[in-house]
């Protein structure tokens, strides 16, 4: 989508700290970090975002979790735990609408058991 931000980073038009690159996939550092490790996951095809999945993004929607997992596992990032979160919608917080996933990791995370 022309018009849609990371459509443009994937594109390479518009800047980006790129981390990790699949078939599918690709993450990049958050522009506003909230913590020492904030990557972006997104796939390469454009979708709005988790609440207009279908069926029919099956796969890419799984390929993007497993982006995650993996580039955490090269990180050493699961020994002190991370977090993987999607915003759904401008009432919870959802500023860009092209699905995404944040990675956040390499600090204390605070949680319940806190
Ligand atoms: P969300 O609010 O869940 O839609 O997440 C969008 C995220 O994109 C925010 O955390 C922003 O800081 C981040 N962001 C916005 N513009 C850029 C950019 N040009 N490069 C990297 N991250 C960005
Ligand atoms: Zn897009």
């Amino acid at each position: 989508m022309a018009d849609c931000l990371f459509c443009n980073i994937i594109a390479g038009k518009i800047p980006a700290s790129v981390v990790y690159r699949d078939a599918d996939c690709i993450g990049f550092d958050d522009i506003h970090p909230a913590a020492p490790v904030h990557v972006l996951f997104v796939p390469k095809r454009h979708i709005d975002g988790v609440s207009t999945l279908t069926e029919a993004d099956r796969e890419t929607a799984g390929q993007l979790l497993l982006a995650a997992a993996t580039y955490a596992r090269s990180k050493g990032l699961e020994a002190a735990g991370y977090r993987v979160l999607a915003n759904v919608g401008a009432g919870a917080g959802q500023t860009v609408f092209h699905l995404h996933v944040h990675l956040l990791g390499g600090k204390h995370l605070r949680g319940r058991g806190d």
